[in-house]
């Protein structure tokens, strides 16, 4: 009797791990269900009301810092790497000129932030988004430059034009609803391009609980193979 019971015992132990091990099972980078949401251009002062929001709502983000803005802001990167969040690069100022004037140039503004990130964090990241996205100025040449400096080169496919529609929250919110859902439709993970200096706290907390309310889930890019970028899409870039 002992002995069935016991049977009997295992047999939901290892029923309930299975399950278990079902709810756990991993999401492919792509899934259709994942948002990476990215965040650039900071750490500034309005940083810290949008990683209140992510707290609030226990959203990992991803932020791609730009080097100049680092100094009387190392707190913030303290937080980021404290509350989750993860940190990548986005070069040293926000120039298009003078960033992709030549490979060589590109190369140092991410090797400077690289080195800066990791004096203040010691996190040592490869992951890198050029300034106004691959597509602004990466010639060949930069392309290979970066990839043998050992950079890993990000886009997004969902443009949220923060820095355009600024506190038009209505027209932000719109606007990565439709891309979300384009993306949705399609079957590929979606990566929003946001802004520390444009997004709002505001239509951020709305974005988050629109996304949520469907199912979405949020993710830093952390470890996601293979990278996505204007040159090698997941999808069709759409902006
Ligand atoms: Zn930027």
């Amino acid at each position: 009797m002992m002995k069935r019971v016991l049977l009997l015992m295992s047999i939901f132990l290892l029923i309930g791990s299975l399950s278990q091990a079902a709810i756990q099972e991993p999401k492919a980078y792509n899934d259709p269900s994942l948002i990476y949401l990215t965040l650039d251009d900071g750490p500034n002062w309005k940083t810290g009301k949008l990683l209140d929001v992510l707290k609030k709502h226990q959203v990992k983000a991803t932020f791609f810092i730009l080097g100049k803005n680092i100094e009387g802001n190392e707190h913030l990167l303290h937080r980021m790497i404290a509350e989750g969040h993860l940190i990548a690069l986005h070069g040293m100022r926000h120039d298009r000129d003078e960033f992709y004037e030549t490979p060589l140039t590109a190369v140092r503004q991410m090797q400077e932030v690289q080195a800066l990130i990791y004096e203040v964090t010691g996190i040592h990241t490869n992951m890198a988004r050029t300034i106004y996205g691959s597509d602004a100025g990466m010639t060949p040449a930069h392309w290979q430059a970066m990839t043998d400096a050992g950079f890993e080169i990000w886009d997004w496919n969902v443009g949220s034009l923060d820095h355009v529609y600024k506190k038009d929250n209505a027209r932000v919110e719109q606007r990565v609803f439709d891309r979300l859902e384009a993306n949705r439709a399609a079957q590929v993970a979606s990566i929003i391009l946001a802004h520390d200096h444009s997004m709002t706290p505001k239509a951020l907390d709305t974005i988050i609980r629109y996304a949520k309310e469907r199912d979405y889930e949020f993710r830093t890019l952390e470890g996601v193979q293979p990278v996505h970028n204007f040159s090698d899409v997941w999808e069709p870039h759409m902006d």
